[in-house]
């Protein structure tokens, strides 16, 4: 540690860093040095990393050495700069910025204008020749920001001070406001600091510097970004950089001014001019949404000569990044300044559109196209869109900033929205526009609404990231506390609107959905050359070389026929999973009472026989659909009295009947029945293996019905390819004796029809996973049964977890994202290896797949891959979802073997 101190650099200047240098950086600071190498005007400044803030968060206080280091900085941007931090006469003013490795738009703090105070303000006005009012202005929005972010005074009081000298003065605007106006409101926020915090503001420049630091590296564990992190799934222990930039001033009067800009559009991918411009501001004024913007095409009228060399730094960002880029820039006086670029935040469309836009333009090919796009934004794609066919009206029409069709009621606050949302009501949350403390509300809410501000605002931003519906910048609304109106209807609280986040469009009432393009291009309805879209076309190519490039086989888990046909449609390469227990509900209750009920072999047999043609018929079906592709049947699973009514209502019942007398009969036996074989811990119980090996011939009865189904499509020359897959196997026993079984009623049901069936084994028991050699002596094949090996290997009950403690294990960072949703590589990822390779050994021929809900997971997509199983098999909606994540993982793990 100690040595380690000495020759560790907490300290870049942006002419060391560049854009590969995120973690230690974050992305603001690695691109602020890419753009500064690239000759792009920057403001000087540098960088203090993530390094540092990890251990000032660990230890308290800022690491030995730190101080010594920002102060040689400060010293060079000093000379650079030809002026001194705070000089009363000519003052260098910096910014201190956050910046993280992941973007985390307006969850952590930035303060300007570090370096004023009641001396070097006169210094401020001189250099701006004579402007006391730029000055001042600095000055308030300093003692504003840095009250707020490192002294926690709550910024509704500054805000409100504010209010009141406007109000006083009669304007609207805060650039109304002259210079003894701000000079006045300069002492207001003073009165205000202090008592709150109970010292004065301090007027030392270091000091101002040296505490906005250390703000900057506390706010990220503020709550909304802890929130927003374990949102995003972004780790809660990589800390943030803090950028010190000198500053350049937006706000000198109307030749200056501050925006955002975007290479492409954000929301469709096309190319173009979009952004949003505001004169005579400074920073946060854009986005904040305090004045209204102009879109930036009108800065070509205001400023020409700026505009053409905005327009010719995107392109070299683009040309240089590859993709597209999202901007922050000022001018002062006519002079134009880069403060920020990223690879930009995209909605999945647009992901899509503008991969494929890259690859014509040449910029990328299609190995990199895949990676550019997610299962999760293909997932968003595959979201029902408005049905429009019933015409409904609109109330209005603001910016689709973030698509989608979402229906909900009206809330107004972000804690109403997550109390609704907890009662499972879905809500849309309207907000005159958003900003980070209404995070937690934008989480539970299905789509949001606000009155105010662009693409560029908080609330598009953040709903984009999130690929949360979001309609933004409708001004026609008056947006009250309870209500809000609209050419003169009222919408008020839990009365149910619906937004499209495409076109913009806010209705009232519910309106129906429909399936959207890109089902219906995967449902074989769309054809990709023909569709208006170029999304289809897009998403057409883009799997097309996934489907390419993958290693991994996609199966989809399906029970029926008309699932089954589904899943195939949209490209599964079989079955992995077919649960026979939905099999034995409905009409067919009766007959599995008898079997439950059997007091004599005779009665038993019956009973089956009564249910073998049945199964067969189901088994026909899933053939058929999936005729010459494989398909695999788990014998029934859960415990027998599932299919029984609860022990509850049948005490209830016959209760009911001894009162009147009568006789309760038959709910009397069932009554005892359930009693018998109620158990404590049902998961534990008499169930899978271990049920078929209790009731003779249950097991048996399913084979037959599986080899005879087979051998009847066989018979019609088709090609048929069953795989009956054992549950809850832990010892190669069970496997063995009811393999025994199984592999006698096939051969003899088979014949010489020619028909091939695999036995194998679900491996969802830790036991099966440690004993996986001697396992696969009795199994053709091996499918992890996830869901199960998560709650056994945890030892979670995997229907009470999620409320009980999940919440907490995910604050405390015991886990990042619940091993139920993204498979735990350490501990049920390992029994999965050890499975994999120790089975493989003593059966090369293994063929091994997963069928758990990761199987549609993008992550454990990945995993699987990695571990080299053959499949992965997944509800059909994520069929596709999988077929791109396993074409990415083969091009990602490909790129990493090369390097
Ligand atoms: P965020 O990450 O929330 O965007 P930033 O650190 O980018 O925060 O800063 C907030 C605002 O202040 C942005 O609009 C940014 O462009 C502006 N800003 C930051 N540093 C400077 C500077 N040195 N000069 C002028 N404006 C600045
Ligand atoms: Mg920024
Ligand atoms: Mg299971």
């Amino acid at each position: 540690m100690e040595g380690n101190a000495q020759t560790e650099k907490f300290v870049y200047d942006f002419a060391e860093g560049n854009k590969d240098l995120k973690d230690l950086l974050g992305g603001k600071g690695a691109n602020l040095a890419e753009m500064t190498n690239l000759g792009l005007p920057v403001p000087a400044g540098f960088t203090i990393t993530t390094v540092a803030c990890q251990r000032y968060l660990a230890d308290g206080a800022q690491p030995p050495g730190l101080a010594e280091e920002v102060a040689e900085h400060m010293a060079a941007l000093e000379s650079t700069m030809g002026r001194r931090l705070g000089d009363p006469g000519d003052p260098l003013l910096v910014s201190v910025r956050s910046g993280a490795k992941f973007s985390m738009p307006g969850m952590m703090e930035t303060v300007l204008n570090v370096g004023l105070n009641d001396e070097s303000v006169a210094g401020l006005s001189a250099q701006a020749g004579g402007n006391d009012r730029f000055a001042w202005d600095s000055y308030r929005r300093l003692i504003q920001m840095f009250g707020k972010t490192v002294c926690e005074v709550p910024g509704e009081e500054f805000e409100n001070a504010l209010g009141d000298a406007k109000t006083a003065k009669g304007v609207r605007d805060d650039v109304d406001l002259d210079a003894d106006d701000l000079k006045q409101l300069v002492d207001v926020y003073k009165k205000v600091f202090a008592k709150h915090t109970g010292h004065e503001f301090p007027q030392d420049p270091r000091e101002q510097m040296n505490l906005a630091i250390e703000a900057v590296f506390r706010s990220w564990n503020a709550d909304r970004a802890v929130l927003y992190r374990r949102q995003e799934r972004i780790p809660a222990d990589l800390g943030t950089a803090v950028n010190v930039v000198a500053m350049v001033f937006g706000n000198l009067g109307p030749d200056s001014g501050t925006g955002v800009a975007f290479t492409r559009d954000p929301a469709s991918g096309e190319q173009g001019i979009y952004g949003d411009y505001l004169q005579n501001a400074q920073g946060e004024d854009v986005v904040a949404g305090i004045r209204n913007t102009v879109p930036l095409e009108d800065l070509e009228r205001l400023d020409k000569k700026s505009y053409d060399e905005l327009l010719r730094i995107m392109s070299t960002l683009e040309g240089h990044y590859h993709d597209l880029c999202d901007i922050e820039f000022t001018i002062e006086r006519g002079k134009l300044w880069m403060l920020q670029t990223r690879v930009g935040k995209r909605t999945a469309a647009a992901a899509f559109k503008i991969a494929d836009a890259l690859v014509d333009e040449g910029m990328i090919d299609l190995d990199e196209a895949i990676t550019r796009v997610s299962g999760a934004q293909l997932a968003q794609l595959m979201f029902p869109r408005f049905d429009l066919s019933g015409d409904p009206t609109a109330l209005t029409k603001g910016i689709g900033a973030s698509p989608g069709a979402a229906s909900g009621q009206v809330v107004f606050t972000s804690a109403h929205a997550v109390e609704r949302a907890a009662d499972g009501v879905p809500v849309i949350l309207v907000r005159r526009e958003t900003n980070p403390d209404d995070l937690p509300g934008m989480i539970a809410a299905q789509g949001i609404l606000t009155s105010r501000g662009g693409k560029t605002s908080h609330a598009a931003v953040v709903a984009r990231g999130m690929g949360k519906t979001c309609v933004c910048g409708a001004d026609d609304i008056e947006v009250g506390t309870t209500s809000f109106s609209v050419d003169g209807t009222t919408v008020s609280e839990g009365d149910t609107v619906s937004i499209d986040g495409t076109t913009g469009r806010v209705y009232l009432g519910e309106v129906p959905v429909r399936a959207s393009e890109v089902v219906q291009y995967f449902e074989g309805e769309l054809d990709p050359a023909q569709a208006d879209d170029p999304l289809v076309s897009a998403v057409h190519r883009i799997m097309t070389h996934a489907d390419d490039r993958r290693r991994l086989r996609v199966r989809a888990n399906a029970d029926t026929g008309p699932d089954a046909a589904r899943a195939r449609r949209f490209g599964a390469e079989g079955i992995g999973l077919a649960r026979t227990e939905h099999m034995f509900l409905g009409d067919r209750r009766e007959l599995v009472e008898r079997l439950i009920l059997a007091r004599t072999d005779e009665e038993r047999d019956a009973a089956l026989a009564g249910l073998q043609p049945l199964q067969r018929g189901d088994f026909l079906d899933l053939f058929r659909e999936m005729d010459g592709l494989p398909v695999t049947v788990r014998l029934i699973d859960p415990p027998l009295h599932e299919f029984l009514p609860s022990l509850e209502d049948l005490a209830v019942e016959v209760a009911l009947a001894n009162e009147r007398g009568e006789s309760a009969g038959k709910q009397e036996t069932l009554l005892a029945a359930v009693r018998r074989m109620h158990e404590q811990n049902p998961m534990l119980g008499l169930r899978g293996v271990r049920l078929g090996l209790v009731v003779p011939g249950l097991f048996g009865m399913q084979v037959r019905a599986i080899a005879e189904a087979a051998v009847e499509l066989a018979r019609d020359g088709r090609n048929p390819r069953p795989e009956i897959m054992v549950p809850l196997v832990g010892a190669v026993q069970e496997l063995e004796t009811v393999r025994l079984e199984a592999e006698r009623i096939v051969a003899e049901v088979v014949g010489d029809s020619g028909v091939d069936v695999l036995i194998g084994t679900m491996i969802e028991v830790p036991r099966a996973a440690l004993t996986a050699g001697q396992i696969a002596e009795a199994a053709e094949f091996f499918s992890f049964g996830t869901n199960d090996l998560t709650q056994m290997t945890w030892g979670f009950s995997r229907d009470d977890v999620e409320g009980a403690f999940f919440g907490r294990y995910l604050e405390l960072g015991i886990f990042g994202v619940s091993p139920f949703e993204s498979i735990d590589r350490d501990g049920v990822g390992r029994l999965v290896r050890v499975a994999v390779e120790e089975g493989r050994a003593a059966r090369p021929s293994l063929k091994v797949g997963v069928c758990g809900e990761h199987g549609g997971d993008p992550d454990s997509v990945h995993f699987f891959h990695e571990v080299g199983l053959d499949y992965v098999s997944c509800s059909p909606f994520r069929v596709p979802v999988a077929r791109l994540e396993a074409g990415r993982a083969s091009v990602e793990s490909a790129g990493s073997d090369n390097r």
